[in-house]
């Protein structure tokens, strides 16, 4: 057993042996796999090994997709068979709006490369005739996926990882990691039997690795521990049941006939495939409870809960209405195991919070379906620094210090039961809620604000009159809720809004490096004292890593605003950029100060008379003008007996200031402005107007145009570029060239929807490109949308098409800022 490695990798489930064989296959020659226990006895040996194909998730089906391609070829590699049944995955649809969902799936779909046919209930009788199809509208079918049998799929990528030179090494648990500042020490246990449990030894090791990475499934509460650090991985128990031969399946095979595909019946909350004549019945039912939240007991090996039929009644007889035949098949097996799960069901796979060479690969639920392409792309990241694909949405950060064991095992509990949902755009989820509020949060819920969860934060996204209920007005298309959006994108268009815009995240840096490092840091020249600057942080590939709002307070004192649900992410790229360039730029403080400052955005023409009424200055009728506080500035101002850091920039394109002011005296503020705003018509606005106002403007929003899949240049940014100075991820930036090229669109689309920003671009025939934001525009009375095309279509005037509700819709590309291109109205004096 060696004692010195590349790479060690904690966990021999399905995901980490895939991590092992990926990371040799990607060059690195001295990987080892530490296993607790035997491969697969965690949660991967009692999967179902459904491979579901897609997910909402771009990043998501992309990983999925490399899976199911990868499983297909391993048999060739490495002479085993790991059962892949390619049957193929119906999508049933009972209801309109299910078919509205699936619209939107096969949409995304395209844009992945994922195939995709559409089926009537009558074309699935005739073909599948055990379905009942009475209740049905139609369904989606993938052809190109299945099952596969999990153990046997990870003994495939151990032989292949073997056989690339992986050490695969069992019966022994990573117990203890230290950072010697190069390298990690990684003490490790001898794992015994004793009395049916598996308990440490006293042998011990301590293997030396220069990258780890912990895929431990089940016990990522033990290894968060170990690691002193938080993970929100915590398993939900999930339950399927294998029944007896159906005479009615049997005969139908006899007949010559094909295995049906995986069957899923998402307003049932289950999924049904053949299993040797009968039929296995997996199902996502409400109240199943979160398990291990403080660790796995020694006693819990390769076991299962007991069964949990009541729990699963309804959807047991759902599945005698689907497929009558099995209504006498007797119960002949039954699984009930832990399933690991994270608040949005996402799993967390990259660099650990806080940590060096510490990756994760934890919080699995379709662990069969990820592992390949888990591997792949975080082999990517360890190797060659950065993935092909924006890995941002399953970074492990995107969960702040906020978050609890308590939160994390009832948002999982919440997720397990919300997978069968429909999936709105415009969704929000209930549980633990809410629990970070900016004191305003009492006053906007009596004026009718609808919150959304961003980083654990309540933030308005509309305002609506009393009694709406914001759940029963979410659709696929315009919701209940587009009409108060509408109304809220007009008052600032034309009058004046105040946004809450709290949850931004603010880190204050200072230090006589401070200039110097921001210079290498960031890509814009940094701003005169008093001003402010668009500018982003790029990867070390050239790709944009975070957006800052940068504001200059002094010669080496800066304020950098960046997106709210990015926080721990975007802190823990700075700190560690920080911590590398202290050598040339000596010591420089960043202090996290986001639960410090609230922020409202005032905006509109009618924003400076607000701010004018209750602004304390020796001349107030010119403290705001043009000349004493120019656009892109920034002034410490009084607004009644509130200290304000106001920033003249609106991220709607509208006349405004951005409000920065000490947390304890936001209800202060907020009653102060909306009584000096009462005179104007100031309207409460949330975060959905603000979000199609911004598009009109061209406003490319981080996590949707920008991200670590796209240059800035490729974001069509470079005015916010200084390609005159050196600074970090330029080289690579200018060696990647323009892939594609980021544009806003106007969409001439159905009378009742707008795109949600997922949807496939055509030209022609030819898909070209996929939106990344989408909405409505209420300066042109039509959707809007921006996207990435190829550079050679990214002309104004092109004439391309949106694919929505299956149809391809006209949509025709026009130039940046279709709204006041000028900027006249953001800069208007008075
Ligand atoms: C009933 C059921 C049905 C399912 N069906 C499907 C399905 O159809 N399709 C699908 O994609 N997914 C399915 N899943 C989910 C799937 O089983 C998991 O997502 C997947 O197995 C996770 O794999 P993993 O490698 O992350 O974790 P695991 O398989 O749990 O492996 C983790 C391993 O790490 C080891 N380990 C932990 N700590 C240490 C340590 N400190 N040192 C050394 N070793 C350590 C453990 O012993 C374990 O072997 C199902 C789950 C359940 C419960």
């Amino acid at each position: 057993m060696k004692t010195q490695v590349k790479a060690l990798v904690v966990g021999g489930g399905a995901v980490g042996t895939s991590i092992a064989y990926h990371l040799a296959k990607a060059g690195w020659d001295d990987v080892m796999l530490l296993e607790r226990d035997e491969l697969t006895s965690g949660s991967t040996w009692h999967a179902a090994g459904l491979l579901p194909l897609f997910n909402m998730s771009f990043a998501t089906t992309h990983i999925h997709k490399y899976s199911v391609d990868f499983y297909k070829s391993l048999e060739a590699e490495t002479g085993l068979n790991a059962g892949f049944a390619v049957v193929g995955n119906l999508r049933m649809a009972q209801t309109q709006d299910r078919m509205d969902e699936f619209m939107l799936y096969a949409s995304t779909a395209e844009t992945c490369d994922v195939p995709y046919v559409w089926m009537t209930p009558d074309q699935i009788r005739a073909k599948w005739p055990l379905i009942n199809t009475d209740d049905l509208k139609g369904a989606l079918y993938h052809h190109t996926d299945g099952y596969i049998n999990p153990a046997d799929v990870t003994q495939a990528m151990a032989k292949g990882a073997r056989q690339r030179g992986v050490e695969i090494v069992r019966k022994w648990q990573a117990d203890a990691f230290h950072w010697n500042g190069t390298h990690w020490d990684v003490t490790a246990t001898r794992m015994v039997e004793k009395g049916g449990n598996l308990v440490p030894s006293e042998e011990q090791i301590v293997i030396t690795a220069e990258h780890v990475v912990t895929a431990s499934g089940n016990h990522a509460q033990t290894t968060a521990k170990k690691l002193g650090i938080k993970i929100p991985a915590i398993p939900v128990e999930h339950q399927f049941i294998v029944m007896d031969q159906d005479p009615a399946l049997v005969q139908f095979r006899a007949d010559g006939h094909v295995e049906h595909p995986v069957i899923r019946d998402a307003d049932a909350q289950s999924y049904v495939r053949e299993e040797r004549g009968g039929w296995i019945l997996g199902v996502y039912e409400k109240n199943a409870p979160a398990c291990f939240e403080y660790g796995v007991p020694d006693s819990f090996r390769a076991d299962l809960f007991p069964l949990d039929l009541e729990r699963i009644e309804d959807q047991y007889m759902a599945m005698i209405h689907r497929i009558p035949s099995c209504e006498n098949s007797g119960l002949k097996d039954d699984f009930n195991g832990p399933i690991c799960y994270t608040p949005d069901g996402n799993p967390l796979v990259g660099p650990a919070p806080g940590l060096r060479n510490m990756w994760l690969a934890e919080g699995f639920s379709f662990g069969i379906t990820a592992a390949g392409g888990t591997g792949y792309y975080l082999a990517q990241m360890m190797v060659d620094g950065e993935a092909e694909i924006d890995m941002a949405s399953l970074d492990p950060k995107r969960y702040g210090n906020w978050m609890t064991t308590e939160f994390a095992a009832r948002k999982n509990e919440e997720c397990y039961d919300h997978v069968y949902i429909l999936h709105h755009p415009d969704e929000e989820r209930p549980a633990c809620r809410p629990l970070r509020t900016s004191p305003a949060y009492d006053r906007q819920a009596a004026r009718g604000a609808q919150f959304g969860f961003v980083n654990g934060w309540e933030r308005p996204n509309y305002y609506a009159p009393a009694g709406f209920n914001d759940h029963d007005s979410r659709s696929f298309r315009r919701g209940g809720w587009w009409q108060y959006a509408v109304e809220e994108a007009k008052a600032i268009r034309e009058g004046v809004g105040l946004i809450d815009a709290t949850a931004f995240t603010k880190h204050r840096i200072t230090g006589a490096g401070a200039t110097a490092f921001l210079d290498w840091f960031t890509t814009n020249k940094l701003p005169r004292i008093g001003r402010i600057n668009l500018t982003y942080a790029l990867t070390a590939h050239g790709t944009t890593r975070t957006e800052y709002t940068i504001v200059r307070n002094g010669e080496n004192d800066y304020y950098l605003v960046s997106a709210g649900a990015w926080t721990a992410y975007d802190q823990d790229y700075l700190i560690k950029a920080i911590e590398d360039m202290e050598p040339t730029f000596g010591r420089i403080n960043a202090q996290d100060v986001t639960t410090q400052w609230g922020v409202f955005a005032i905006a509109g023409p009618k924003s400076r008379d607000v701010l004018a009424a209750v602004i304390k200055d020796a001349d107030p009728a010119t403290a705001l003008s043009n000349k004493r506080f120019p656009w892109l500035s920034a002034q410490k101002i009084e607004l009644g007996m509130c200290p304000v850091n106001a920033i003249r920039v609106a991220y709607t394109g509208e006349l405004g200031w951005e409000l920065h002011h000490p947390i304890e005296m936001q209800n202060y503020l907020f009653d102060l402005l909306e009584k000096a705003g009462a005179a104007h018509g100031m309207k409460l606005v949330g975060a959905r107007a603000q979000n199609w106002l911004r598009q009109e403007k061209s406003y490319r929003a981080f996590g949707n145009e920008l991200g670590r899949d796209a240059t800035p240049l490729e974001a069509d940014l470079p005015r916010f570029v200084d390609l005159s100075k050196d600074f970090h991820g330029k080289d690579a930036m200018l060696a990647k060239g323009i892939r594609s090229t980021c544009v806003t669109l106007l969409i001439d689309g159905p009378d009742d929807a707008d795109p949600w920003g997922r949807e496939a671009l055509y030209h022609g025939d030819t898909r070209v490109g996929r939106l990344t934001s989408g909405g409505y525009s209420v300066a042109f009375g039509k959707s809007i949308g921006m996207g990435y095309v190829k550079p050679e279509l990214a002309v104004v005037g092109t004439q391309l098409q949106v694919k929505m509700l299956d149809k391809l819709w006209p949509a025709v590309i026009v130039e940046d800022s279709p709204y006041d291109p000028q900027n006249a109205k953001i800069r208007i004096d008075g």
